[in-house]
C-alpha cells in the first residue's frame, strides 16, 4: 500500500502533487517524496516521515517549478523507512525517475544481474532495481521508454503500479499496473495519474482505471495510449465519468473504512503471503525468521503478548503452534504480563503482536521480556513502528493502513503471518509430515478465494442484523480454533454497536452463562465442520431447550445445524486449523450492520482510539 500521484500539463505540478499526496496519505505514511521537471532540471526532495515533513523540506531545499511532477507516500516493503529508500528513485544515468506502489518479488536476482553489469544502488528498495532494469533494457535493446518498460515488466514477478518519466522526454510519462491500483485523470491538455481519483477530482471527472497488466503512455499533445503489457496489443480504454465525492473515493466507494477493510481481506491476505509462501515449491520464507529459526525450535516455550484483537489472533496461534510445531505456547494480555513478575528466561521466545506497533502495554511487555533475556519477535502492520524497532526481529503483516478503529484485516493478516511461522517451524522441527506440510501450504494459499466466498453472505447477514439489532445482550460461542473467533466476534459487536456481548468456549457455557439464556438472548454459535462438530450441536440443543435464539455460522451444505438454528450464515469448507480466517468474516459483517442500523459511528466508535498508546 502506498499513494502515488503524477501530473503533466499546463499548470505548475507541485501544488497538485502536494495536495494529492495529502489526500493519499491514508494509504501509507512512513515517508514521502516528489520529483518535478521543468524541461531543464529535475528537482527532487524526499524524506522519512509525513507529507507535512516533505512540504517543509521542499520549501527549504528545492525550486518548485515544473509542469511535470510525480509524488509518493511510502509504505515500506523493502528497506527501512528512511530518506534514501523514499521514492522517487533515479536510474543510474540519472535520466529515468520512478515511483512505485507494490512489491517486485524477484528483485534480488535482477539486482545481482545488474550489479554484474556495473550498476550501483543507493537504496535497499526493489523499486530502484526496477528502474535500472528498465534503463538497461532501453540501452541494450535501443528502444523507447515505453517499450523498455514493457519488456522489463514481462520479466518481473510481483505487484506494481508505477509512474516514470525520462529526462529526454519532458512531455511524456509512462504508467503501468498489476495488482496495485492506478487511475488516469483526463483533463483539458493535462493528465493526472494517481492511486485513486482523489488527487484530481476537482480538475476532471473523466478517468481511466487501468486494468491489471495494462500500461499507458501519456503524451502532452497526443493523449493516452493504453496497451497490454503481455502482447503489446492496443486497448481501447473505457473513460469513466466519476460521480463520487472526495470522501467516497478515499473509502473506495464503500460507506465506511471498516467495510472497505473487511472487503480488502482477500487481497491483503494475499499481500501478506506474497513472496513468502511458495506453495508449489513447498517453501515458506520469512525474512525476519530465517536467521532465528533455532531460537524458536529450541525454545522451551513461546509466550505471546498482545492486547485486544491482536490477543485473539495470539489465541488462534496457540492452537496452531501447539498442533503443528509442538512447542508449548502461552498467550498473555500484555497489560497483565508486565505487572506480575513473570518467569521468563533466555530459553523463551516472546512474540509481540500489534497492528500499530505502538501499543503501550505491549511495548512495556517487550522491554520486560528483553531485560530477562528472552528473544522477542514482533508481528506488526505499521512499518518502522516502535515495536518493530524494539523487537529482536519480526514479520510485517502488509495489510496496508487500517483506518477503521475496529480491527478487521489486521486480525486475519496477523493469523496468516502466525500460521506461516508455525508451519515453517513445524517443517524445520520435523513435527509434521512433508505431505501434511505441503497440504497446509496449498490450503493457506486458497484462503483469499474462500474469504471472497464468505463475503457473499452479506445480504443475508444484513437481514439477520435487522432482526437482532435491538437485543441488549449477545452470547458468542465457539470451540477449539473457533473459541478465539467467538471472543473476537463479541468484541467487534461491543466496540461499534455498544451492545453487551460475551464470547465463551461453547462447553463452558453450562458452567455459568447458560443462566442468561431466555427467549430474548441471541446466541451466535460457530458450528463449522470440525472435530468438535457433534459437541457443538449438543451445545446448540442445550440453548434451544432454554429458548435462546440461535444464529449459527455453518459450513456450506450443512444440514444438521441448519435444522436446529433460527438463522444461519454459511462459509465455505476449510480445514479446521485455518477456519478462523473464514469464520470471522460473517461476524465482522454482522457487527458492522447492527452498528449501522443503530446509527452508530462505525469508523470512530465512542471512547476508543485506533492505537492505544497509553497504559
Ligand atoms: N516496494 C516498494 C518499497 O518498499 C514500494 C512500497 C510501497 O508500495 O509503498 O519502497
Amino acid at each position: 500500500m502506498c499513494g502515488i500521484v503524477g501530473y503533466i500539463g499546463n499548470k505548475e505540478a507541485y501544488p497538485i502533487i502536494l495536495n494529492g499526496l495529502k489526500r493519499l496519505e491514508y494509504r501509507g505514511y512512513d515517508s514521502a517524496g516528489v520529483a518535478l521537471y521543468d524541461g531543464t532540471t529535475i528537482q527532487m526532495a524526499k524524506t522519512k516521515g509525513k507529507v507535512a515533513d516533505l512540504e517543509a523540506r521542499v520549501a527549504k531545499e528545492i525550486a518548485t517549478s515544473g509542469k511535470l511532477g510525480i509524488g509518493h507516500t511510502r509504505w515500506a516493503t523493502h528497506g527501512v523507512p528512511n530518506d534514501i529508500n523514499s521514492h522517487p528513485h533515479y536510474s543510474n544515468s540519472g535520466d529515468l525517475v520512478i515511483i512505485h506502489n507494490g512489491i517486485i518479488e524477484n528483485y534480488a536476482s535482477i539486482k545481482k544481474e545488474l550489479i554484474n553489469r556495473g550498476y550501483t544502488f543507493k537504496s535497499d528498495t526493489d523499486t530502484e532495481v526496477l528502474v535500472n532494469l528498465i534503463e538497461e533494457i532501453k540501452k541494450k535493446e535501443n528502444v523507447k521508454l515505453g517499450k523498455a518498460v514493457q519488456i522489463a515488466l514481462n520479466q518481473v514477478i510481483g505487484a506494481y503500479a508505477i509512474v516514470l518519466f525520462d529526462r529526454n522526454k519532458p512531455d511524456e510519462i509512462v504508467v503501468a499496473k498489476l495488482g496495485s491500483p492506478l487511475a488516469i485523470g483526463i483533463g483539458d491538455e493535462e493528465f493526472f495519474v494517481a492511486s485513486d481519483a482523489t488527487p484530481f477530482i476537482e480538475f476532471t471527472n473523466n478517468a481511466i482505471y487501468l486494468e491489471d497488466e495494462e500500461m499507458a503512455i501519456i503524451r502532452l499533445k497526443k493523449g493516452v495510449k493504453v496497451r497490454k503489457i503481455k502482447d503489446d496489443s492496443l486497448v481501447d480504454p473505457y473513460i469513466q465519468e466519476l460521480q463520487l465525492n472526495l470522501e467516497q473515493i478515499e473509502k473506495g466507494g464503500y460507506d465506511h473504512f471498516m467495510l472497505k477493510e473487511i472487503y480488502e481481506q482477500p487481497s491483503v491476505i494475499k499481500d501478506t503471503y506474497r513472496g513468502r509462501l511458495l506453495a508449489d515449491q513447498g517453501i515458506i520464507r520469512l525474512g525476519g525468521l530465517e536467521d532465528h529459526i533455532k531460537k524458536f525450535t529450541n525454545a522451551q516455550r513461546i509466550i505471546i503478548v498482545a492486547c485486544g484483537t491482536s490477543w485473539h489472533a495470539g489465541l488462534v496461534a496457540e492452537y496452531i503452534f501447539e498442533e503443528w510445531a509442538r512447542i508449548p505456547v502461552e498467550v498473555e494480555y500484555a497489560s497483565e504480563f508486565r505487572y506480575r513478575n513473570p518467569i521468563i528466561s533466555d530459553k523463551d521466545v516472546v512474540i509481540a503482536i500489534s497492528q500499530s506497533g505502538e501499543t503501550a502495554d505491549t511495548l512495556a511487555a517487550i522491554k520486560l521480556a528483553k531485560q530477562r533475556g528472552a528473544f522477542v519477535y514482533g508481528v506488526c502492520n505499521v512499518v518502522g513502528s516502535t515495536i518493530s524497532r524494539e523487537t529482536d526481529s519480526g514479520t510485517y503483516t502488509h495489510a496496508g493502513p487500517e483506518i477503521g478503529v475496529a480491527s478487521t484485516k489486521a486480525f486475519t493478516t496477523q493469523i496468516t503471518v502466525l500460521t506461516m511461522i508455525a508451519l515453517r517451524l513445524a517443517k524445520d522441527k520435523g513435527s509434521i509430515s512433508q505431505s501434511d506440510y505441503m497440504k497446509h501450504l496449498r490450503e493457506l494459499e486458497m484462503i483469499p478465494t474462500l474469504v471472497s466466498e464468505a463475503l457473499k453472505e452479506e445480504e443475508k447477514i444484513k437481514e439477520i442484523a435487522a432482526v437482532f439489532k435491538d437485543a441488549r445482550n449477545f452470547l458468542y460461542l465457539g470451540r477449539g480454533y473457533n473459541f478465539p473467533v467467538a471472543l473476537e466476534g463479541a468484541l467487534k459487536l461491543k466496540e461499534i454497536s455498544y451492545i453487551h456481548a460475551e464470547g465463551y468456549p461453547a462447553a463452558e457455557m453450562k458452567h455459568g452463562p447458560i443462566a442468561l439464556i431466555d427467549e430474548q438472548m441471541p446466541v451466535v454459535v460457530i458450528a463449522v465442520n470440525s472435530n468438535h462438530y457433534e459437541k457443538v450441536v449438543s451445545n446448540i440443543e442445550e440453548i434451544k431447550a432454554r429458548k435462546g435464539k440461535i444464529i449459527a455460522v455453518v459450513t456450506e451444505g450443512d444440514t444438521e445445524v441448519k435444522e436446529l438454528a433460527d438463522y444461519i450464515m454459511e462459509v465455505p469448507r476449510t480445514p479446521e486449523s485455518l477456519s478462523p480466517l473464514v469464520t470471522t468474516i460473517p461476524l465482522q459483517l454482522l457487527s458492522y450492520h447492527i452498528a449501522l442500523m443503530l446509527g452508530k459511528n462505525v469508523d470512530q466508535p465512542r471512547n476508543l482510539a485506533k492505537s492505544v498508546t497509553v497504559e
